[in-house]
């Protein structure tokens, strides 16, 4: 058997990981160090015998929390490391092996990524001192919409914001789409067609995907443009910052942190950013609940159709993430706002295709195909990563 890549995903205040094993039926090790710098630290996951643990880590910082999960990883011998690094900007359009330049490079970009960028590379840091002698390899979510055409990344903004601030439209979860578009590929007769994918989990994002590209994305400069997702706004009037400065006095910061972590869901329901509360407080008729719900559901319709102009041929819809594998309700909903697309749902696939499984959800009956596909964020690093590797050997 191969041996594993080790993934790391390292947010400012956590580190999730991955042991992704060669043979995909084999069983992943995976965890989440959270709360890190607190008292209240802690490291959860499934170990190599498929039994949850959790343990307190009191006060670890990333370096500490990256030697507890090596720890645990006892007798593991990753092959690599696949970091996911959320912004590459225009210089990287795929994994890249990590060295002294790349990182400078990453370091470089994090201007578009300020609050994840540092982030990332804090894990970065932390596994080359304890892994130095192991490839280390850079998955970017912006890589797989580098090959969006100009029409799809160009704002209509003056020419030199762009050429000489690099402001224009990235789009993120590229692995989430990469993973589901060549998975799709793979299960549908119309492999290598034209795919819409609705990503919906606490970030939420649409792709057009054609022959294997992806060719428009909902997101943005930051992973804020687009849908309505769980604490964030996706798009409002971009005249909204000047009003909510003039009327209200309100700086950047303040609109900022309206924008990212009180709007969306949760800021629409008054209630919750997180679905499933909203479903129940929903079926009690609660009028927040019932207005955030059908509000996500029709911005997600009508960001689908528009994406849908960057397909020559539309040949299905894929919803993945938490929300979109799960929520069947949600999913009739986004086929029902989409009457002239001729899809057809069934609603017992619909309704039997959840809790992670795979599958095809329309009747079969002629028009675009509906699936489900989970996504694999931390497969897709891992396949990235060893795939690089596999080019690199002599
Ligand atoms: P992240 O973007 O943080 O990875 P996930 O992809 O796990 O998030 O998605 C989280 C969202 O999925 C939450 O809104 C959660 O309520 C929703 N979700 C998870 N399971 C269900 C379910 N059974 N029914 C409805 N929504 C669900």
């Amino acid at each position: 058997m191969r041996d594993p890549v080790l993934v790391i995903n390292c947010g400012s205040s956590s580190i999730k990981y991955a042991l992704v094993p060669g043979d995909p039926a084999s069983p992943r090790q995976s965890g989440l160090a959270e709360r890190l710098g607190g008292d209240d630290a802690r490291l959860k996951g499934i170990d190599g015998d498929g039994q949850h643990f959790a343990r307190p880590l009191h006060g670890a910082d990333h370096a500490a929390a990256m030697a507890a999960i090596l720890d645990g990883l006892d007798g593991a011998h990753p092959v690599a490391v696949g970091h996911r690094i959320v912004h590459g900007g225009e210089r990287f359009t795929r994994a890249t092996r990590i060295d002294a330049a790349v990182l400078r490079a990453i370091e470089a970009t994090g201007a578009l990524a300020p609050l994840h960028n540092p982030a990332n590379l804090v894990g970065v840091h932390a596994t080359l001192a304890l892994f130095p002698e192991r490839p280390q390899v850079a998955v970017f979510d912006t890589a797989f919409h580098q090959t969006l055409p100009p029409r799809a990344y160009r704002y209509a903004l003056p020419q030199h914001l762009y050429a000489r601030h690099g402001i224009r439209r990235y789009g993120f979860h590229g692995s989430s789409h990469a993973h589901v578009s060549a998975r799709v590929d793979t299960l549908s007769a119309r492999a290598h067609g034209g795919w819409l994918i609705a990503h919906l989990g606490n970030g939420c994002s649409t792709c057009a995907v054609w022959q294997g590209q992806s060719l428009d994305t909902s997101m943005g400069l930051t992973p804020l443009e687009g849908l309505v997702m769980g604490t964030r706004s996706g798009d409002v009037d971009p005249g909204l910052h000047a009003h909510l400065g003039r009327q209200l006095g309100w700086s950047l910061e303040r609109i900022d942190t309206l924008l990212n972590k009180e709007s969306g869901l949760l800021g629409l329901s008054g209630l919750s950013n997180d679905m499933r509360r909203l479903e129940q407080a929903a079926a009690e008729h609660h009028a927040g609940a019932e207005l955030a719900i059908e509000v996500f559901c029709y911005r997600i319709a009508k960001s689908l159709a528009a994406l849908s102009c960057a397909l020559p041929r539309l040949d299905g819809i894929v919803f993945t993430g938490g929300i979109g594998e799960n929520a069947a309700a949600v999913r009739a909903r986004v086929v029902e706002a989409l009457p002239h697309f001729g899809l057809r749902l069934s609603a017992a696939a619909n309704a039997a295709t959840v809790g992670g499984h795979e599958g095809r959800i329309d009747t079969d009956q002629g028009g675009p195909e509906l699936w489900v596909i989970p996504t694999d964020e931390e497969g897709r690093i891992a396949f990235e990563t060893r795939q690089l590797l596999d080019e690199s050997q002599p």
